[in-house]
């Protein structure tokens, strides 16, 4: 079980990307060392934001990041620990973050030398090692970012990451582009990576077919919010948000999907001009009149299991 040394703690309010969004509001997720937390939600509800804040990429606006239970935080601070390379990300598209004029080797062997984590001598071997981890034959490591597959090149990417014997992954849609097959086998090789590594996951995804087969716990996210959270099973057995259910309803059954695209009624609002109360309420099934003025509170509802909306006070 994680010692309370052991968790991950964070933190966050009122990411202002620009002085009148919000892109992040009130979230407070903690990650326990060796879990996957699948970060679920529609594109632009702030999910890739917060896997940056977690990284270290963006400095929040207010708020703390809480790094192996480090609580000297006042709540008022506003702090980013830079956790590097502790904490690496793994981005959708491998040929962004890849630079096409270097070679697999340097691509892999060049942040460890950097580092100081393995003298030169040994960096052959060191890059072999962490290619055949990612799943890779070292022999193709003379070669460049573009003579490999889309699912080769994550690996590659995965490889890297490795390289700095990270402690924690943020994966931001990091198999959305990928085939469904080729999914399933990068999926794979993240599980056991976390199972031989001991690694630690916030696994961001629009697809929660991704994150059921990967993940230990759950967080649907919603313009900016934490709607609901809780252990996997849970979410998929007995979903409480009208969000999760609506999204959970929109996802092709497993075997005969070819993606699950979550397709909720209704458009996003705009992050610019959220609705007031609760943000989903436009969309929602059940919304009554307190939801457009009151925003509901996260609460628990279940051992271990959050979420933020009215039905559950009973008040409806
Ligand atoms: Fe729907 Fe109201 Fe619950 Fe929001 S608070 S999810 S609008 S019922
Ligand atoms: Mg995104």
């Amino acid at each position: 079980a994680p010692t309370f040394g052991d968790r991950l703690a964070r933190r966050f309010g009122g990411y202002r990307p620009q002085k009148t969004v919000h892109a992040i509001d009130g979230v407070d997720l903690g990650i326990a060392k060796g879990q996957i937390l699948g970060l679920v939600g529609e594109s632009g509800c702030g999910k890739s934001t917060l896997g940056r804040i977690v990284a270290g990429i963006i400095p929040p606006t207010e708020g703390v990041v809480r790094w192996h239970g480090d609580n000297a935080n006042r709540p008022s601070q506003v702090e980013v620990r830079r956790a590097k390379p502790g904490i690496q990300m793994i981005f959708q598209d491998p040929m962004s973050s890849l630079n096409p004029r270097m070679r697999v080797a340097e691509i892999v062997g060049e942040a460890p030398l950097v580092h100081g984590l393995v003298p030169r001598r040994d960096i052959n071997a060191y890059v072999d090692e962490q290619l055949v981890r990612a799943g890779l034959d070292p022999a193709y490591k003379k070669r460049y970012p573009h003579q490999f597959s889309g699912g080769q090149r994550q690996r590659i990417s995965i490889a890297r990451a490795l390289a700095v014997q990270p402690e924690f992954l943020v994966c931001d849609e990091s198999v959305a582009a990928l085939d469904v097959s080729i999914q399933a086998q990068v999926i794979n090789l993240f599980m056991k990576l976390r199972d031989e590594l001991n690694l630690t996951y916030l696994f961001i995804s629009h697809d929660l077919g991704v994150v059921e087969h990967l993940s230990d716990r759950v967080a649907i996210m919603y313009l900016g919010r934490i709607v609901e959270e809780a252990p996997t099973e849970e979410i998929f057995a007995m979903a409480n948000h009208p969000y999760t259910q609506s999204l959970l309803a929109a996802v092709p059954r497993i075997e005969n999907r070819k993606s699950s695209f979550a397709v909720v009624k209704g458009e996003i609002p705009s992050p610019f001009s959220p609705p007031t109360g609760c943000h989903f309420h436009p969309r929602c099934p059940h919304a009554f009149a307190r939801c457009r003025s009151e925003r509901p509170a996260i609460r628990q509802i279940a051992a271990s299991h959050f979420s933020a909306c009215h039905l559950n006070d009973g008040s409806a």
